[in-house]
């Protein structure tokens, strides 16, 4: 097994926690003995990038004492957690290092501060603190437990062009460099540790791909290197089959496609974004959510395909508290052009719609967002006779089996008799079908469908 091990910020949020890591690559060492060892990619401890971001956000106000104290407690953070994972030189080496770092980008954060002005290449310099300080001392723990390792820095393998706080990585050029100087090190035997989220030009300054980047990072590098599994350690178990405020006793769902987790991305399942491990997954390499407080279970596997024609469905999803719009036309009635000219008004006011059911006289949509609703309302009602539902909800089965299975379908409204459905829908994708209905029988609805479709039939 050739892996990369990618640790989320509570995987490395404190010493208890960044010496679960090193018991899990321990173990991972241990289980595979003949082979490469695994690339491990970090995150900022948790909560450090929040506070980084606060850091550039009072360097704008010119707020240049209170932004030089978060950076000092920042420091302080790093130092306390390293001083119970780093003993003796190693140590003195380490704390020299972060004191540099957080010393040389509290005098910058203060020469931003007396211009008032941050601008977007200085943010990726401050933002970068957290990944470069999380990765030097996960690093320097490995090798406190004589764990050869190495840190690597990923601004040197992950070269991006220079729109700074969301730079699009140059993937050749990573790749190359992922392979010469990550995969050399895992080829003599080290354990490559390296920052997520961070990269640079390729005119060496550093950048960042975006919030939760460090995803995206691991993907990418183990895409390079042609691993044969990502490991993404978070704080959870996985991707459960429905929200466990909803349903009580939600289970975990063992394996799912690449669309099947987007489409439950969309519903807020936001164990990772879907899209970050595209580099993983165009590669037909799979992607495994483990929970590193809980390393003995197996998590859920996001690979291309999903898991083929076994089980029914694959999870439920709901999204509370949207509002309906039936929009009827009766002068323009089939008349060419309402589509456009009805959909144009939600594109001025930028609300995006969510489902959306027509029949010959109406059209129904749902929106989440109901910032300008009353300015969309009154702009429609210029060419249409509008009605607005508030307290509505969007129910969303997903599965690969709805494609093959046409049963389905019936057997899930058959599981919804009791509950009076207002729009129902299923995408040419056929990989969900959505119900909206009343907010307050959402319980009911989850309740009875995950029993209908997981209590009996699955087998976690
Ligand atoms: N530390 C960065 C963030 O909090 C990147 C990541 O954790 O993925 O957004
Ligand atoms: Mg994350």
């Amino acid at each position: 097994m050739n892996v990369i091990m990618k640790f989320g910020g509570t995987s490395v949020a404190d010493a208890e926690a960044m010496t679960r890591v090193i018991d899990i690559v321990r173990q991972q060492l241990a289980r595979h003995p003949n082979h490469k060892p695994p690339v491990v990619v970090v995150s900022a401890m948790s909560k450090v990038t929040d506070r980084l971001v606060e850091t550039g956000r009072l360097a704008g106000d010119r707020q240049a004492g209170q932004a030089a104290q978060v950076v000092g407690d920042l420091l302080a953070r790093h130092v306390a957690v390293a001083a119970s994972l780093v003993h003796g030189e190693a140590l003195d080496a380490l704390t020299a290092l972060l004191t540099q770092d957080f010393t040389e980008l509290a005098g910058q954060v203060r020469e931003w501060a007396a211009h008032g002005d941050v601008s977007p290449r200085s943010t990726d310099a401050l933002l970068a603190m957290g990944e470069l300080a999380s990765s030097r001392m996960v690093a320097a723990a490995f090798a406190a437990q004589q764990i050869p390792c190495v840190w690597v820095d990923s601004r040197r393998v992950l070269v991006t062009d220079s729109d700074h706080t969301s730079a699009v990585p140059d993937i050749d050029a990573t790749c190359a460099r992922t392979r010469s100087l990550v995969g050399a090190e895992r080829d003599a035997g080290r354990i490559p540790v390296m920052g997520g989220f961070i990269g640079a030009t390729a005119d060496g300054v550093t950048t960042t791909l975006g919030r939760g980047g460090s995803d995206y990072s691991a993907a990418i590098f183990g895409a390079c290197l042609d691993v044969d599994e990502i490991q993404i350690w978070t704080d959870v178990d996985g991707m459960l089959t429905a929200d466990p405020r909803v349903v009580a006793g939600p289970r975990l769902v063992p394996q799912l496609s690449f669309a099947e987790a987007s489409e439950l991305a969309y519903f807020g399942a936001k164990v990772l974004h879907p899209s970050t491990i595209l580099p993983a997954v165009a590669k037909n390499i799979p992607v495994r959510i483990l929970n590193s407080r809980r390393p003995e279970v197996k998590g859920t596997m996001i690979t291309a395909e999903g898991r083929g024609a076994a089980g029914e469905l694959t999870a439920l999803a709901c999204k509370r508290g949207v509002t309906v719009i039936d929009i009827t036309s009766t002068r323009m009635l089939m008349a060419h052009g309402f589509l456009r000219r009805l959909f144009e008004v939600f594109e001025r006011f930028k609300i995006s719609v969510d489902v959306v059911t027509t029949s010959e006289v109406s059209v129904s949509v749902t929106v989440d967002n109901t910032r300008r609703l009353d300015d969309v309302i009154s702009n429609l009602r210029k060419f249409a006779e509008v009605n607005v539902e508030r307290d509505m909800a969007i129910v969303c089965l997903v599965g690969e089996n709805l494609r093959a299975d046409a049963t389905l379908f019936g057997r899930a409204v058959t599981s919804l008799e009791k509950v009076p459905l207002r729009l129902v829908s299923q995408a040419a994708s056929r990989r969900n079908i959505t119900f909206v209905l009343r907010d307050a029988d959402v319980p009911d609805a989850m309740n009875s469908l995950h029993d209908r479709f997981f209590t009996a039939s699955v087998a976690s």
